[in-house]
């Protein structure tokens, strides 16, 4: 990725501004007005202090301002080159992107934390070697090699592990998964610890409740799609704390098949297991379980940026509450991507890489997908 020229409103050059907003949301316990003080590229105060601090003042009648969204699984190698993609994100106004995994033997997208969107990459992928193993990763045998593979990973300067613990879903069997358990849970357990121990988080590529409970036994901080694990497994989730990243978006737009790829019985599939997969999303709502939204982006039929919105919107209908979808595409996923303390919520020290939407996103996230202002 080349460096982008610095916008000139987060810019650390720019003078103080203070935004008068008609409400925030993501932002807490602020006292006073609804207003934003931003100055050497950080958010500086909120509230009473913000309206106190000389600066100048941007009133954004009837807008509230919202911390931008986040996409916690994407794939900046497919659907296009990836300059391109981090391009469609930006147009989005995502702030910061995921990239779970790209072929061996190619430059990892790096993105530019100066700049929206930031790029928290794992470069490839851990997979198996020969049946199971999966284009995206290396492919490699073995506890020893999985463990020095991730400490490789971390002196490479990625910001997360990705494993492909099972393969694909099998599109003509409604539940079926292809190579449930392609790594060996010893092979799981020693790539997680060697991550950890280098600081680095686990995200696992886990369908069916055999790959899913290897990765919870594991700990692995978050599962990756997570198709037909069953209830029990989702009560583990939410007991452990494990982040669930559901991509129902991914199998959504295989449903739609813009290019015809499938016939009517593979298409009637999806859309069960789509159905089953929203369900399940719902219920670990319920439970309690740390959804986080992720998308896929980049997979077949999938823009980059545009499928937040479709994420947000298959959660939405299936009985998420607005809130929940809302905080899953903003502090939730910024803390898995280990930028809690620069993104997803509005509070002093954080990146002001902001929205203004007409209304509380909190009550309608996907006003996020058509902002009247932005910061970037
Ligand atoms: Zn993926």
């Amino acid at each position: 990725m080349g460096d982008l020229p610095p916008r000139e409103f987060f810019s650390p050059r720019h003078h103080p501004v203070c935004l008068l907003a008609e409400g925030l949301a993501g932002a807490e316990g602020v006292e006073g007005p609804p207003a934003v003080l931003v100055a050497g590229g950080r958010i500086q105060a909120l509230g009473r202090a913000a309206l106190e601090a000389p600066a100048r003042r941007l009133p954004l009648p009837g807008l509230w301002l919202t911390p931008a969204p986040l996409d916690a699984h994407v794939h900046l190698r497919l659907g296009g080159a990836p300059e391109a993609n981090l391009t469609s994100a930006l147009s989005a106004g995502v702030a910061a992107v995921r990239d779970l995994g790209h072929q061996p033997g190619l430059a990892t997208p790096r993105g530019n934390r100066q700049h929206p969107p930031w790029v928290v990459n794992s470069g490839p992928g851990l997979g198996a070697a020969g049946e199971g193993g999966c284009w995206l990763a290396q492919p490699l045998a073995g506890p020893g090699a999985m463990a020095q593979a991730a400490w490789e990973r971390a002196r490479a300067g990625a910001g997360v592990v990705k494993l492909f613990v099972s393969g694909l879903l099998d599109f003509d069997r409604v539940g079926g998964v292809l190579h449930h358990l392609a790594l060996s849970p010893d092979e799981i357990a020693a790539a997680t610890q060697a991550a950890q121990e280098a600081g680095l988080p686990v995200a696992a590529h886990a369908n069916g409740p055999a790959a899913v409970e290897a990765c919870l036994t594991a700990g692995v901080d978050s599962i990756e799609h997570g198709f037909f694990m069953g209830p029990e497994l989702l009560e583990r989730m939410a007991r452990q704390g494990t982040a669930w990243i559901p991509t129902c978006a991914a199998v959504a737009a295989h449903a739609l098949d813009p290019e015809g790829r499938h016939d009517q019985t593979v298409r009637d599939n999806l859309r069960r297991i789509l159905a089953g997969q929203l369900e399940a999303v719902r219920r670990a709502e319920a439970l309690g379980v740390n959804l986080v939204l992720g998308t896929d982006a980049g997979s077949y039929g999938l823009e980059h940026g545009a499928a937040v919105f479709r994420e947000m919107a298959l959660w939405l209908e299936a009985g998420v509450k607005p809130a929940t979808v809302f905080r899953a595409a903003t502090s939730r996923a910024a803390r898995l991507l280990g930028l809690g303390q620069e993104l997803g919520e509005i509070k002093p020290g954080a990146r002001p890489w902001l929205l203004g939407v007409p209304g509380d996103p909190r009550a309608n996230p996907l006003l996020l997908a058509e902002p009247r202002w932005r910061s970037f």
